[in-house]
């Protein structure tokens, strides 16, 4: 079974460009492989999302004049369940919107059951191995949220702030030191003063003893390797409580830590009387203020450094010291990183491999725990009688070791916890192994690249320790959807495009046609409104092509009988035409697998829209118009006949893309189909019959009559007009082919009367136009001004002298000659000779004009 894992959206979550893509292109994976026989699984599900949903919950409780403690766990994590009830379905909603063909039977949610299940099961495992451990260590706190995040959540922003510069007077009365921290509010924690080991300005100062302002107490200063002599004054304050480096610090030198600041980002009593219960923000103000007046503010710089933030609320975030669950992740570390150095799991682009592994290298612990009430609570249970502690998958009713009553841990774990299982636990683990065996692992991931450490990474560890084996081969990564200017698209700057209303404005296919055709492997790309007339303008050329084959089958028997086409017309009826597009068409259909097959979804995009858009409709139903309107009536069917073959290999192509205008085309044009496009087999273009030497030949002439077009729109000959036109050509198999096929000319370009052949001579008062070695010669006396005429001329002539410039002097060029490929070289002296085979013609040319002028 050829499995793909929805990455399941927040039940927060609004359909966004980011969402509209992903989704669309694992919707292209999974119909593409449906088509082509697979068994094929796309599980959809969405995410409990533990801080977002908190939030959501919180802040409609707010509005109520009530906060989640007046309600008590119980009951407010019913309401989050009761907000999930209601809103939590949007985003299922929006995904069937945009047409996604997940096995909506099996959606599955985080916090069901069975996903439960398997979230108590690995923790257990991971708790047994003793890879879980409580410990203080300093975490990333929300003072908003009330909860420790993980690094991966904190986001950083850029803030214009000071940097102030604070005397710390030296106890012995002999001067000095001065301090930048862009932080004052916290120096009523500090424990000591440190500076480089190799300072010399301060090497007087180490081992003396500094007064901290503000508060009467005196600190040690300190050399420590890690101060940067460069910042600021070359002096910091030492902070143990509330920065992680100083944190670090204070371990080498065994320094205490002060705790100023509470988990609701107030200042405590520790902090002086002066200062208890307001906030950092508030404590600042102060802090500077008495500083100040103390004359002890040297000087304040205007500084803009990067602030963490809380990826849910925005927040600043805390540096804390504080008491937390922890998982050791150094025995899943050697697995995660062999599966993708192996190539067993592989990187779309490639070059993301590289940013996994240069992670993994540095994997930290997993700060697990968070102090929210929405979320999954940790299976492990406190013994108060004997301070034991119970794991276990099952709820324990008492203590095993003394019987004692049990107490479940408050916690509940990281959002990603289970998350990091989604590929285990939707598809059977731990309970169902036939199932497992079935679907797991799954063949493909496509996902947001700014979530590999925070999920992807978090998968494949939990694949191989829990199951050893990886949970997916491939990992596309999609590019990222900007705004017009390049910003982030956000909701909340107002960068936005919804894609609902570019679904009620454009069309679902239009929408997913678009995204796909513009956004190349894993680069980012820019989208506003307007791209999407791209998307449907091509659905209507599809529409309107397709009416065009339904009207002309009207009344012909191939509508009578069954109009589904069984097999392609007997060679020897076929017309050049014929042969050329149904060659055409099976190297195009080719093409669109192997693109398809190697994540090139733009490129599919693109051969699909031009073969389409060009060489269907603007070529071969022009082609057999004269047949369709004409009264050979074989000759007719046959065209009918190769013309549906071509549409619906067209459709089948176009489905993945644009799935809801080609299965309603599909059945319109084939009542009679055994089944729905979208389980329709594929054709891969093996079997279409390829016929070479025609596709070259439809080539040359497509090249003569755009010349002729070309020259007619120039001259500004009247649409209407009938011209005479003369092909002088050495090439005698081209002279017949142009004779033969005179009916092209006069169909597309206008042209009643042809000549062609290596004695034809330019008429007078005949426009030329020069297709490499060929001359096309249209006599156009009384239709056009000739002196207009060479002007042109004069301009072709002189864009043409410069290009053959350029040629020749990188042809002359000995550096070039050198290093350049021969095949390079060769190419550019093939360009010089053609070059200045036009550059004759139209120097004849010009010599002509002017004669007849
Ligand atoms: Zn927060
Ligand atoms: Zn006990």
């Amino acid at each position: 079974v050829f499995t793909v894992v929805i990455p399941p959206p927040n039940i927060t979550g609004e359909l966004h460009m980011g969402h509209a893509l992903n989704n669309t292109i694992q919707d292209i994976i999974v119909r593409f492989k449906r088509m082509q026989g697979h068994k094929v699984l796309w599980q959809p599900g969405t995410d409990h999302a533990g801080i977002a949903t908190q939030n959501k919950v919180e802040q409609a409780l707010a509005a109520e004049g009530l906060t989640r403690h007046d309600l008590g766990r119980e009951k407010f994590v019913e309401r989050c369940w009761a907000w999930r009830e209601r809103y939590g379905r949007e985003i299922v909603e929006q995904l069937r919107l945009l047409g996604c063909s997940c096995d909506w039977e099996r959606e599955r949610f985080t916090m069901d059951e069975g996903l439960s299940r398997a979230v108590r099961t690995a923790f257990k495992a991971y708790y047994d191995a003793g890879m879980i451990y409580r410990g203080a260590r300093m975490v990333n706190w929300c003072p908003r949220c009330h909860t420790s995040i993980s690094d991966l959540e904190v986001e950083y922003e850029e803030q214009a702030s000071h940097l102030w510069h604070i005397r710390y007077p030296l106890a012995d009365g002999s001067g000095g030191l001065v301090v930048a921290t862009t932080r004052p509010e916290t120096m009523l924690g500090d424990t000591a003063v440190a500076v480089h080991p190799e300072d010399e300005r301060y090497r007087p100062f180490v081992g003396k003893e500094a007064e901290l302002p503000l508060t009467g107490r005196t600190l040690p200063v300190i050399a420590d390797e890690q101060v940067d002599p460069a910042f600021g004054t070359g002096a910091v304050k030492v902070t143990p409580a509330h920065d992680p480096n100083d944190y670090e610090t204070a371990a080498r030198h065994g320094l205490v830590s002060r705790v100023v600041i509470d988990f609701e980002g107030r200042m405590t009593p520790e902090a002086g009387a002066d200062y208890a219960g307001l906030t950092t923000l508030e404590c600042r103000e102060r802090v500077v203020a008495d500083l100040e007046k103390l004359g002890l503010l040297v000087k304040t710089e205007d500084y803009s450094h990067a602030v963490g933030t809380c990826y849910r609320c925005h927040q600043t975030v805390e540096p804390l010291v504080s008491e937390q669950w922890w998982m050791d992740m150094s025995p899943l570390k050697e697995p995660a990183i062999r599966v993708v150095e192996s190539g067993e799991v592989s990187f779309i682009p490639e070059r993301w491999t590289r940013v996994y592994l240069d992670w993994m290298a540095n994997l930290k612990d997993w700060n697990i725990g968070r102090q929210l009430w929405w979320g999954h609570r940790m299976p492990l249970w406190h013994c108060d009688s004997c301070g034991n502690i119970v794991v276990e998958v099952e709820t324990p009713e008492r203590c095993p070791r003394c019987g004692g009553g049990l107490r479940q841990e408050e916690d509940v774990l990281d959002t990603w916890f289970s998350s990091a299982l989604w590929p285990l636990s939707t598809l059977g683990w731990p309970d169902d192994e036939a199932e497992l065996q079935k679907l797991y692992p799954t063949a493909v991931l496509s996902t947001a690249p700014d979530i590999i450490y925070l999920w992807v990474a978090r998968m494949i560890m939990s694949g191989m320790h829990l199951r050893a084996e990886k949970p997916f081969s491939h990992v596309y990564l999609h590019a990222t959807v900007l705004a017009q200017d390049g910003r982030r698209m956000s909701k909340s700057l107002g960068t936005g495009v919804d894609p609902r209303e570019v679904i009620g404005e454009y069309g679902t296919d239009a929408l997913r046609f678009t995204l796909v055709i513009l956004t190349g492997q894993g680069q980012s790309v820019r989208l506003w409104e307007d791209r999407f007339t791209v998307g449907r303008n091509f659905a209507n050329k599809v529409w309107n092509a397709a009416r065009f084959l339904a009207l002309n089958l009207a009344g012909s028997p191939l509508a009578d009988a069954a109009p589904f086409v069984a097999s392609l017309p007997d060679d020897r009826e076929l017309f050049l035409e014929d042969r050329w597009l149904i060659s055409s068409l099976g190297r195009l259909s080719a093409a669109v697998t192997e693109a398809l097959e190697s994540y090139r979804f733009n490129e599919a995009a693109r051969l699909v829209y031009d073969g389409f858009w060009h060489d269907y409709c603007d070529w071969y139903l022009e082609l057999i118009k004269p047949r369709l309107y004409g009264e050979d009536k074989k000759a007719r069917e046959t065209a009918l006949a190769v013309a549906l073959h071509g549409m619906r290999l067209l459709l089948k192509l176009l489905h993945p893309l644009m799935p809801f205008i080609t299965e309603e085309l599909y059945h319109r044009l084939f009542p009679n189909a055994p089944a729905d496009l979208m389980v329709s087999p594929w054709e891969e273009g093996g079997d279409w019959p390829g016929y070479a030497g025609d596709e070259v030949n439809v080539e040359r002439l497509k090249e003569l009559i755009e010349a002729v077009r070309n020259v007619r729109g120039e001259m500004g000959v009247p649409p209407g007009a009938k011209v005479r036109l003369l092909v002088k050509t050495a090439d005698a198999d081209l002279a017949a082919l142009v004779r033969t096929q005179a009916g092209y000319f006069a169909n597309l370009a206008g042209v009643e009367e042809i000549e062609a052949g290596p004695e034809v001579r330019k008429p007078k008062g005949a426009a030329v136009a020069v297709a490499g070695r060929v001359e096309l010669y249209l006599p156009l006396t009384g239709v056009v001004d000739f002196a207009a005429e060479r002007e042109r001329v004069r301009k072709e002539l002189a864009k043409v002298r410069e290009r053959l410039a350029k040629v020749e002097k990188k042809l002359a060029d000995a550096q070039f000659r050198q290093k350049a490929p021969a095949g390079v070289v060769r190419g550019e002296e093939e360009k010089r000779e053609r070059l200045a085979a036009e550059l004759a013609a139209l120097e004849r040319h010009l010599a002509q004009i002017e004669d007849m002028l």
